[in-house]
């Protein structure tokens, strides 16, 4: 059988990718707001729900459902994974933060920080 695709304390619909609702007290299922599948809410029930999650909790690539992404994640920008090398162990992936500190005419700051090591590191554009 098909469940959604979790990620943390969150599930996709394996269908369209769409953010699922939690499940309500007195349902047994939660139904796609975009095309209708049906999840289990069984498939919630080991979900530990927490307001600050892990930064590897975070959906990655992920098509995110827009409109529906206003969790309480730490800070209030969601995290974007992104191909850069870690200058402290090599590793290829990190999460990515800009930041707009400086006045406009001199671009943003990228703040890097490693997904296996947690080096955190910045670049400026
Ligand atoms: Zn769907
Ligand atoms: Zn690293």
């Amino acid at each position: 059988m098909t469940t959604g695709h979790k990620i943390g304390s969150l599930i996709f619909c394996p269908s369209c990718g769409s953010l699922l609702e939690l499940p309500k007290e007195n349902e047994d299922s939660v139904s796609c707001e975009q095309c209708k599948y049906v999840e289990p809410a069984s498939s919630f029930e080991d979900i530990e729900i927490t307001t600050r999650s892990h930064p590897d909790a975070f959906p990655s690539p992920l098509r995110q459902a827009r409109r529906t992404q206003t969790q309480k994640l730490e800070g209030s920008e969601a995290l974007e994974k992104v191909l850069e090398k870690c200058p402290s162990c090599g590793h290829g992936e990190a999460y990515l933060k800009q930041l707009q500190l400086r006045s406009a005419d001199e671009g943003s700051t990228n703040l890097y920080t490693c997904v296996s090591c947690k080096h955190g590191w910045q670049l400026n554009n």
